[in-house]
């Protein structure tokens, strides 16, 4: 069987993490124990998810001129990703500045860099966009970008995927070519116009009244798959021993492009794709900790 050609337009990020006894406060200095370097960004990061859950994946984004940008270059080529189109542009690549306290409490500043600059896409990039599978997006890049290549994938016949991370309501014009959301419960929330901090289920009849199919992740509770005028089951999670949950969206993302991309029934996919998330939070780490299509097999057996 071909692998799936999934093109992932998105972010890319240099992730400097400071761990300490505890987060400093606003003008105070605190003496850390540890430092850590990883590439990161929610398009990167999902790009390599599908390299190693078996697509055959693309990069479409912008990375800075900096030592970072060659660093995030070479890790996705690294982990078998194209990418041809990426472009370099003048300046600093995308930073997210993390703090991690021993409760595993944090704070996170993210200076985008270059992600800013992803926008009006070019012939080439939406050549690209026409000739894949599936379309895999998020919102970490400018969101008149995400609704641009959604478009293209509309006019070439490529399945979209929007996992709508961060959280933030999305304009009619995206909604109206996405094949398939993908969020959490707070993502939902946000787009199914409740409030945000409440403890209420997410409205999904609401989401389908926007898009025709919603996958739902519940973390350590699995996932719920609903369509527009037909099934709507939720799907337990796989029992593993969780170790860290950074990334498992992100896995679990990347890991339903794939299945879809082959043919998967999608409430089939969906099963893998939790294969892939608990195979996720097995591992510490974010980039690092992004499964291996054996490694979703295994599971899922
Ligand atoms: P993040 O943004 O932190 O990566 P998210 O909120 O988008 O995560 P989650 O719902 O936390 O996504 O996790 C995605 C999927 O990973 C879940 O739907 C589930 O299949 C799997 N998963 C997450 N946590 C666990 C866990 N503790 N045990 C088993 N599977 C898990």
């Amino acid at each position: 069987m071909m692998a799936p050609r999934i093109v992932v337009a998105g972010s890319a990020n240099m992730d400097l993490v400071g761990i300490a006894e505890r987060l400093p406060l606003p003008g105070e200095t605190v003496l850390g124990d540890d430092f850590v370097m990883m590439p990161g960004g929610k398009g990167a990061n999902q790009a390599i998810a599908a390299a190693r859950a078996g697509g055959d994946a693309v990069f479409l984004g912008a990375i800075g001129s900096d030592s970072f940008g060659v660093t995030l270059n070479a890790r996705l080529n690294a982990a078998g990703v194209d990418t041809a189109h990426v472009r370099t542009v003048y300046g600093a690549s995308g930073v997210a500045v993390i703090m991690v306290d021993r409760g595993a409490e944090n704070s996170i500043l993210v200076a985008p860099g270059a992600n800013r600059t992803f926008s009006d896409l070019t012939a080439a990039e939406e050549q690209v966009i026409a000739g894949g599978d599936v379309l895999l997006c998020q919102l970490e890049i400018p969101i008149d970008t995400v609704v641009a290549a959604c478009k293209a994938a509309r006019a070439g016949g490529t399945r979209t995927i929007l996992n709508a991370a961060p959280a933030r309501e999305l304009p009619a014009d995206l909604l109206a070519n996405v094949d398939l959301l993908v969020v959490n419960e707070v993502e939902a929330r946000t787009i199914a116009g409740q409030t945000i901090t409440g403890s209420e289920t997410p409205d999904m009849a609401a989401l389908l009244a926007l898009v025709p199919r919603v996958v739902l992740t519940l973390g350590g509770a699995g996932s719920r798959y609903a369509e527009r005028d037909g099934r709507d089951e939720t799907v337990p999670a796989f029992v593993v021993e969780a170790t860290d949950t950074t990334a498992a969206g992100d896995a679990f993302t990347a890991a339903l492009a794939v299945a879809w991309g082959e043919g998967r029934d999608l409430m089939e996919a969906v099963r893998w794709a939790n294969a892939a998330g608990a195979a996720c939070v097995r591992k510490l780490g974010a980039s690092s900790a992004l499964p291996t299509r054996a490694e979703i097999d295994e599971l899922y057996q």
